[in-house]
């Protein structure tokens, strides 16, 4: 199974990426968590992503194409994988798709910017393995520590307000327009924003005939 999941930050795509990669036994790709490992580790591609990232900006997508290629390639992606944040833009879409891959679904997530706003003031993400919680809608059993793998639980630098108002504009100009281009290809489901997380994922699992 290949599957995308596309929408502006705090839509829902970490939570349903990780109920998706339970069920399936397939790995999360994530390019914001891949980016922020490596501004932590301040590698070259760290050291070159980071201004963009604080600013809310798409990082350049010969950077991200390369991370994703390199990823992509590992051997736990064999059979097949959850591309969360990424493709981000039309450009990105066409390397993906001109490197032979395609996608089973590319789940849209359609939620208002009032909640997108609220959601995330309230996110926290572990800076071991990049799972988000939420205070209330989704709180860690221990306050402040991963239920996965014990790390420590962090409201991420570019979750301030400001920050994500910007990061929404960039998602309505650059991202949104995918939509189009995987319904063309007949393979988008859109995922209408629903009370709880328990009501949006019955609504992925019958997007995706299960
Ligand atoms: P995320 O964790 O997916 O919200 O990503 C955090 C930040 O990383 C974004 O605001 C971008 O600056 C950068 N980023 C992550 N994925 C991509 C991508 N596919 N294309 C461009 N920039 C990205």
């Amino acid at each position: 199974m290949k599957l995308i999941m596309m929408g502006p930050s705090g839509a829902g795509k970490g939570t349903h990426s990780e109920i998706l990669s339970r069920k399936f036994s397939i790995p999360i790709v994530s390019t914001g968590n891949i980016l922020r490992e490596a501004v932590k580790n301040d590698t070259p591609i760290g050291l070159e992503a980071r201004s963009y990232m604080e600013a809310g900006q798409l990082v350049p997508d010969d950077i991200i194409i390369g991370i994703v290629a390199e990823r992509l390639a590992a051997p736990d992606c064999a059979n097949g994988y959850i591309l969360d944040g990424v493709p981000r833009t039309i450009a990105q879409a066409e390397a993906i798709e001109a490197a032979g891959i395609f996608f089973d679904a590319v789940l849209a997530f359609d939620v208002p910017d009032e909640i997108i706003l609220e959601r995330i003031t309230g996110r926290r993400t572990c800076t071991k393995c990049g799972r988000s919680f939420h205070v209330t809608a989704n709180p860690p059993k221990l306050e402040g520590i991963c239920d996965g793998c014990g790390g420590e639980l962090i409201l991420r630098s570019d979750d301030s307000i400001d920050t994500v108002k910007k990061r929404l504009e960039v998602f309505y100009a650059r991202t949104s327009p995918l939509g189009k281009f995987y319904d063309d290809r007949g393979v988008l489901k859109k995922i209408s924003n629903q009370p709880t997380i328990e009501a949006t994922s019955k609504i992925v699992m019958e997007a995706l005939g299960i």
